[in-house]
C-alpha cells in the first residue's frame, strides 16, 4: 500500500475553494479529503464552518464513477471544550475513515493571528499545550493530532524555547497519544511553509522514546499546487528520526506502510 496525502482541504473547507479533480488529476493513490469542521471560529466572525456532509458523500458518489482512486472520507476537527458535545454529535452523523484532531483557536483568536506575536511567548506556549492537553484528555474522537506546533507558526520558538518552556508537556501529550493509539501528524505546510522542522526533529525522538509508532504525512493543502508539498524531504527527516513506517488510515484503523 502506498504512503498518500492525509490532509488535504477542499471548497468544503470555509478558506479553500480547490476543486478535488485539480487534486485527483495529480494522483492513482487512494485520496482523502479533510475539510474543516470548526465551531465557533473567529477567522470566520465566530461562527460554525462544518462541511456538508450529505454534499460531501454526493460529490464523493460523483467523483467515484470518474475516478479509478479509492476515495476515502476524512475530515479536520478543532477541537473547543465549549463546543465538544456539538463536534462529537457532528461527527456520529457521519462515517469517516479519518479524522485530524487540530487546536486552531482559543475562541478569541485563531492561533495564527499574529495577535500571538505580542504576548509572553513561553507563556502562550504553555497556555497552547495546556489548551492541546485537557482536549486530548476530553475528546473522545480523533484518530491523529494534527500539526502539534499550530500555536507556534507565526512565532519563532527554537527547539531550547521549546524544552524549556513545555517539553513536561509535550512528553504527556505524546505519551497520551500512544496511550489513546492516536497518530502524530507531520504536516508539512509546517515543516516548510513556517519553518518549524526543526521543532518536529525535536519531538519526532520523544514520540519514539514514550512508545509512539503511529505517524502520517499531510500537506495541508488548501490549493491543488500545494498538495503532497515537500512529501520526499519529509520522509527523509522522519527516517533520520527513526521511524521506518507512517500509518494510513481506513475506517479509522491505521496500516503502517514502509515507506
Ligand atoms: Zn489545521
Ligand atoms: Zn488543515
Amino acid at each position: 500500500m502506498p504512503v498518500y496525502d492525509q490532509h488535504v482541504h477542499t471548497y468544503f473547507s470555509f478558506d479553500s475553494s480547490a476543486q478535488f479533480e485539480d487534486y485527483l488529476a495529480q494522483t492513482e493513490q487512494p485520496f482523502v479529503t479533510t475539510d474543516h469542521l470548526e465551531l465557533s471560529n473567529p477567522d470566520d466572525g465566530g461562527g460554525d464552518d462544518k462541511p456538508d456532509f450529505a454534499a460531501y458523500q454526493a460529490k464523493l458518489k460523483v467523483l467515484h464513477q470518474q475516478y479509478p482512486n479509492q476515495l476515502l472520507r476524512g475530515v479536520e476537527c478543532g477541537y473547543f471544550a465549549p463546543r465538544a458535545a456539538d463536534l462529537a454529535a457532528y461527527l456520529a452523523a457521519g462515517d469517516y475513515d479519518l479524522v485530524l484532531l487540530s487546536f486552531h483557536h482559543d475562541g478569541q483568536y485563531d492561533y495564527q493571528n499574529p495577535y500571538f506575536k505580542t504576548v509572553d511567548q513561553k507563556a502562550h506556549v504553555q497556555a497552547y499545550y495546556q489548551r492541546m492537553l485537557s482536549g486530548l484528555k476530553q475528546a473522545n474522537f480523533g484518530d491523529v493530532l494534527a500539526h502539534f506546533d499550530y500555536g507556534l507558526r507565526v512565532l519563532d520558538v527554537t527547539p531550547a524555547q521549546l524544552t524549556a518552556w513545555a517539553k513536561p508537556q509535550l512528553l504527556e501529550i505524546l505519551r497520551l497519544l500512544v496511550s489513546k493509539h492516536m497518530a502524530l501528524e507531520v504536516n508539512t505546510k509546517s515543516l516548510y511553509r513556517w519553518q518549524n522542522a526543526p521543532l518536529y526533529e525535536l519531538v519526532l525522538p520523544w514520540y519514539q522514546q514514550v512508545g509512539g509508532e503511529l505517524l502520517t504525512l499531510g500537506s495541508d493543502a488548501h490549493t491543488p499546487d500545494k498538495f503532497q508539498t515537500e512529501f520526499p524531504a519529509a520522509k527523509a527527516l522522519i527516517k533520520r528520526a527513526g521511524f521506518s513506517q507512517l500509518a494510513v488510515y481506513h475506517q479509522h484503523q491505521p496500516t503502517l506502510v514502509a515507506f
